[in-house]
């Protein structure tokens, strides 16, 4: 039998992905995803549903993606747009409780103001479109806006829509104001979980960090680098490998998958068993199992 593969970065419909909490475990079950990190922005609130749906054998890596501001590590450069992955931390830490609500807020209000600046254009999306696919409690993300351009047939794809409309610094992107990241990394830590640096050299998304932001990142208790990611190069996934080895941080590998507001499948980039191991024995904030 195979081994069964790891896959620490998925979205539900709890935040932008498309399918819901047990969808989402199923669909990583048929890919044949033995361990799966539910990790949707800003919320635990597809924890108790992806668990409760899990077939026997399959494990559980709750999480959470935290939206984060960084200095970018160069002189004079305004700060960036980071995300930070956090695992088997509790989920009632009031720390995170505060703050994951108060993104939860800024989501929300940002997109309506994307999507009024839109339709004061003319565009033909409105506030009501745009959420009526989102669960109560769940995190607004441009992926929402994005579908509904492609609803009312604006733009052809969620991709398009990012390339032409919600870019970062697009004149309909409105920005929120997010946790810095050192502070997550030490909110994250103190509630027993474990830090891991998103998808660090995404270059396609935008202005990244330099390298030397990770390491003092790393004296602040974060514990690994997403390496093997798709936005990652091959040059970058190098330099984050050797940098995890240097400085001691694990280095893991994800899909990030969305279904289908993303083409990358489930378990397209995946984490080896030692890694996943001694992330386990990091945390004390939740079991890893079940
Ligand atoms: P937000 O969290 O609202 O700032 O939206 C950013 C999210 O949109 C990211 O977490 C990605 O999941 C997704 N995203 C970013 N760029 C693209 C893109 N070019 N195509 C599709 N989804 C994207
Ligand atoms: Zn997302
Ligand atoms: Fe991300
Ligand atoms: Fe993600």
């Amino acid at each position: 039998m195979p081994a069964p593969l790891i896959d620490l970065h998925a979205h539900s419909t709890v935040s932008d992905g498309t399918d819901s909490p047990a969808g989402l475990v199923a669909a990583a079950a048929a890919a044949g995803v033995g361990v799966l990190a539910l990790t949707d922005h800003d919320t635990t609130g597809g924890w108790d549903e992806a668990a409760a749906a899990l077939p026997a054998g399959m494990r559980l890596v709750r999480g959470a993606e935290f939206s984060c501001t960084s200095p970018c590590g160069r002189e004079g450069e305004r700060d960036v747009s980071v995300h930070l992955l956090g695992y088997l931390f509790d989920p009632a830490h009031p720390a995170i409780v505060a703050e994951q609500e108060r993104l939860r807020g800024e989501r929300y209000a940002r997109l309506v103001g994307m999507t009024e600046r839109m339709a004061a254009d003319g565009y033909p999306v409105d506030v009501d479109a745009v959420f009526a696919h989102l669960p109560e409690g769940a995190s607004a993300g441009r992926p929402h806006l994005a579908r509904a351009l492609v609803a009312a047939g604006v733009v052809g794809s969620v991709d398009q829509a990012f390339a032409e409309l919600l870019f970062t610094g697009s004149r309909y992107y409105v920005p929120k104001a997010d946790t810095p990241v050192r502070a997550a990394v030490e909110m994250v830590t103190a509630a027993g979980g474990v830090a891991v640096f998103a998808h660090a050299l995404a270059r396609r998304r935008g202005r990244v960090v330099e390298p030397s932001v990770i390491v003092e990142l790393a004296a602040a208790g974060l514990a690994g680098v997403e390496v093997d990611h798709p936005d990652h190069a091959p040059e970058d996934r190098a330099l984050l490998r050797d940098l995890a080895a240097e400085h001691g941080l694990l280095a893991t590998g994800s899909s990030d998958y969305h279904g289908t507001n993303k083409t990358t499948p489930l378990a397209a980039e995946t984490t080896a068993p030692e890694v996943l191991d001694a992330l386990a024995e990091r945390a004390t904030g939740v079991d890893v199992l079940g």
